[in-house]
């Protein structure tokens, strides 16, 4: 026996649970499932976000706050530390606190939520769709995938997500404990011999905590490569610091998935590959394409059938509101690891490193490191065309 319900999410990430959240506040009946006992543990994430986010879909609440970051700083390949104090307000989160919360909201707002409920199967059923793993079925009429960066649902929507290696971001990430963590300042590290395709982090948490982690192109990585690289960067930047457990996981870096709506199955988050490929960052992306696809959702049921026409609506907004954007940085992404190298990079750094911080911003970064190279500049034009 199945339960029956309008819309069925599976995932309870930021995504899934602002899918969730929304579609509920249409009036119909949801259902959350998390294949996890409990939400957001463990936190496979930097926790860092920009108010801007943030704002578009939710206002951040003082209690999922870590951490207000006044400023960053970027340290080239040779060591060159560059100031960026130019930077709009952003924050390291709770994410434990804030995905529970997320859950709750959708919970308050009339979804019914399943954890340890992992979903390994959805078939074509008299409803709709039907979900089942070894806590049982449910059955709905649209299904919403939000199972994350290994989204291993939407094959059965017919979808092919597999990443090419050079488009997933494999990192290795703990919290780290130092009185040598600056505060209020988020310091990224590039250079191929610290992550090799990608950089790594240290994003304060406030009281002499941080999360500290790397991220290395999947196609320079091997085995144990990013955890050894992890160990290495701690024990150079942050020495005789305390250190939690290690976690890895995948960024996706690649464009997003088109189309994002297949008959009754939407795909949404990370699933649906809705990340920053030059930053990583997913957790606005998520909480923006979430909160309008559970809408959409909730919109397309009319009485016992479903409007697959409106569906298309969440494709159209996310593709004009952030998919350009998107691919604009996927395009970036494959320019920057095809035309710059580390001698560059510390060339840039050189530069930069005499201005004033307090006038240097993100685009003054991206603008120099375009106009030190005309032939670049020339070729990074056409991106933004
Ligand atoms: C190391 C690392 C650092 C990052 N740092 C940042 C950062 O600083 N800032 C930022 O903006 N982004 C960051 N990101 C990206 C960000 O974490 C993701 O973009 C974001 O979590 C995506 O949200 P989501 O809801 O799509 O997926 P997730 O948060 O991954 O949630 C997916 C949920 O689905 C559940 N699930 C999976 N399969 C099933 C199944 N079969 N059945 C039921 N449930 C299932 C999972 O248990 C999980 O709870 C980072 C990612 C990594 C790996």
């Amino acid at each position: 026996m199945a339960d029956l319900f309008d819309i069925v999410v599976v995932g309870a990430g930021p995504a899934g649970s602002m899918a969730a959240w929304s579609a509920a506040l249409t009036g119909r009946r949801v259902c959350l499932l998390e294949r996890k006992s409990e939400v957001g543990i463990p936190v496979r994430c930097g926790e860092g976000i920009g108010v801007k986010g943030f704002s578009l879909s939710l206002d951040v609440r003082p209690e999922w706050i870590r951490c207000t970051v006044k400023q960053t700083a970027m340290v080239s390949p040779s060591g060159i530390k560059v100031q960026i104090g130019n930077v709009d307000e952003s924050y390291t989160l709770d994410r434990e606190r804030m995905d529970a919360d997320l859950v709750r909201e959708a919970v308050s707002a009339g979804a019914e939520f399943r954890n340890s409920f992992p979903v390994l199967s959805i078939t074509r059923s008299q409803e709709g769709y039907q979900c089942s793993g070894p806590a049982g079925n449910v059955c709905a009429k649209i299904v919403i995938l939000a199972d994350g960066v290994e989204s291993r649902l939407a094959r059965f929507g017919g979808w092919d997500t597999t990443l090419r290696l050079a488009d997933i971001e494999t990192c290795a990430f703990t919290r780290v404990f130092s009185p040598l963590i600056e505060k209020e300042t988020c310091i990224f590290f590039t250079g191929s011999s610290v992550a090799p395709g990608g950089y790594a982090w240290i994003f304060p948490r406030g009281a002499g905590e941080a999360n500290v982690g790397l991220g290395i192109s999947g196609d320079r990585s091997e085995a144990g490569k990013a955890r050894e690289l992890l160990k290495r960067f701690i024990d150079k930047e942050l020495p005789g610091s305390r250190i939690g457990t290690v976690h890895c996981g995948g960024v996706p870096v690649s464009r997003w998935v088109r189309p994002l709506v297949k008959e009754g199955i939407m795909l949404v988050g990370d699933a649906a590959r809705q990340v920053n490929c030059l930053s990583g960052a997913g957790i606005g992306y998520s909480l923006f394409a979430g909160k309008l696809c559970g809408r959409v959702a909730g919109e397309a049921l009319k009485g016992d059938s479903v409007d697959y026409n409106h569906l298309k609506i969440y494709e159209k907004v996310w593709k004009k509101r952030f998919g350009k954007q998107v691919d604009r940085s996927f395009s970036l992404k494959e320019f920057l690891a095809k035309h710059t190298d580390d001698r560059f990079l510390d060339r840039i750094a050189q530069s930069l490193s005499k201005e004033d911080p307090a006038n240097t911003s993100y685009l003054r970064v991206f603008v120099k490191t375009f106009s030190r190279h005309p032939l670049l500049l020339l070729k990074a034009a056409k991106l933004f065309r």
